[in-house]
């Protein structure tokens, strides 16, 4: 019986890598590879790569660099790259670094066991197809082992929107959505292995439309399907566009017990001069009073959001039109960063705001969010929440876990296992974090 072969994945960027990785070690699982933490004793180690940020595809190249050495050392470890550098460089990234030996697209992986064998027979290994043929049910069958509480499902990939500071349209594809029963019964085999919490991922998820027995299924029928799995108790899904928060999905975080109070809906910027700048294909306005409509649906919603600072053309007068917006929401989290070109999209074409200014806007932004985000913790203070606790805590004898707002809970002499979901007295508010007692 040969000895199993070691697999390494680093994955980069958003959730949907950290699913794909999860399915690209399965399906290398099923030819024998067995995952190690140390890229020291690796016979394949895989980089899933994110393009999302300035200077991506450089990040990977110095990655490259310092993986040489290992290479040296070891001749048959076979160094692949994977994700949305992968898909945008392709080729160009053998050509400057012609020790990998595997490229292969997020549309492609469940073709790695025959560029696996390719690479193996010492031949280079190249994918960065769309294919035809539906990647999901190529993949690898999902191995029955029990698993964490909590997991991530795709159910839709790709984005037709074409906001002008994004690469996902052109490193991801068009908006391709997962037949419907298909992702029912990966949902209800998760569940089998212990899983109790999903997040449906997409790179647009609320545009899902994915063929269902009857027709196409929205996001919200597929929820309200999900929510009638046994032992599923709680689902929360992203990342959202504005435009694609249809009435049926508004309705469910009103009428769905299982879909978790919390939703992130990215707006990028609140001046809507910017927001047409950025092909967004909405106003200020329009998605204040779309949040307006949610929160009529589920009062105690939590809003999470995305914002760009800085993006080219970005006056202190547009700027402070998002400050406005972010005071008129309120958020419990938000990411924000400052504009980065990224090559290949029409706003890297665009006159730059000057890198200073960038950081100056993206102080003062933070520094409202962070005091929005704190408020928010510190009004759990005194409430019962549910908490689906994940694992042991720092301290002795302390349970972690989320709450149904996604806040991070600790819990002291919870004595419940992983898995477990209970309420949870918030007694405390910290920095990052909820601290909190058993409500039994
Ligand atoms: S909706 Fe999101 S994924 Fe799609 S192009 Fe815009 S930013 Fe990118």
């Amino acid at each position: 019986m040969d000895k199993p072969r070691k697999l390494f994945i680093k994955t980069y960027g958003c959730q949907m890598n950290v699913y794909d990785s999860e399915r690209m070690a399965e399906t290398l699982g099923a030819q024998g590879y067995v995952e190690t933490a140390s890229p020291d004793d690796a016979d394949m180690i895989l980089l899933n790569t994110c393009h999302i940020r300035e200077k991506a595809a450089e990040k990977v190249y110095s990655e490259l660099g310092r993986l040489k050495e290992l290479k040296t050392a070891k001749p048959d470890l076979k160094i692949g790259v994977a994700g949305c550098v992968a898909q945008a460089e392709g080729a160009e990234i053998m050509r400057r670094q012609p020790m990998v030996d595997l490229v292969v697209g997020p549309q492609s992986y469940h073709r790695l066991p025959e560029l696996e064998a390719k690479a193996r027979g010492g031949q280079k290994a190249l994918d960065t197809d769309f294919p035809e043929e539906d990647k999901f049910d190529r993949l690898a069958a999902r191995p029955k082992a029990r698993r964490g509480p909590t997991a991530f499902l795709t159910v839709q990939e790709g984005c037709d929107k074409f906001c002008a500071f994004c690469v996902v349209p052109y490193t991801r594809g068009a908006e391709v959505s997962r037949p419907a029963p298909r992702v029912l019964t990966e949902a209800r085999d998760l569940v089998d292995r212990g899983v109790r919490e999903i997040t449906l991922l997409g790179q647009n998820v609320n545009a899902y439309h994915g063929a269902g027995v009857d027709g196409d299924w929205s996001l919200a029928r597929l929820i309200h399907a999900l929510a009638g799995i046994d032992g599923l108790e709680r689902i929360r899904f992203t990342t959202s566009h504005p435009n694609d928060m249809t009435d049926d999905l508004i309705e469910a975080h009103g009428t769905c017990a299982k879909l978790m109070p919390y939703l992130h809906l990215p707006v990028q910027a609140g001046s809507d001069r910017i927001l047409k700048r950025m092909n967004r294909a909405h106003t200020a306005e329009s998605y204040i009073r779309l949040v307006e409509r949610i929160r009529a649906a589920r009062p105690d919603i939590l809003m999470s959001g995305d914002f760009i600072v800085g993006f080219p053309e970005e006056t202190e007068a547009d700027f402070q039109a998002t400050l406005d917006l972010v005071e008129e929401v309120t958020y419990g989290y938000a990411y924000s960063f400052k504009y980065s070109t990224r090559p290949g999209t029409p706003a890297a074409e665009r006159a730059q705001v000057p890198e200073d200014e960038k950081a100056d806007r993206l102080q003062r932004l933070q520094a409202l969010l962070t005091r929005q985000q704190r408020a928010a913790q510190d009004a759990m203070v005194g409430r019962v929440v549910g908490v689906l606790f994940e694992r042991e805590g720092r301290e002795a004898g302390q349970m972690t876990g989320k709450s149904d707002y996604l806040h991070a809970v600790h819990v002291r002499d919870a004595g419940v296992a992983p898995g477990t979901l209970a309420p949870v007295r918030i007694t405390g508010s910290g920095r990052n974090s909820l601290a909190g007692e058993l409500a039994v």
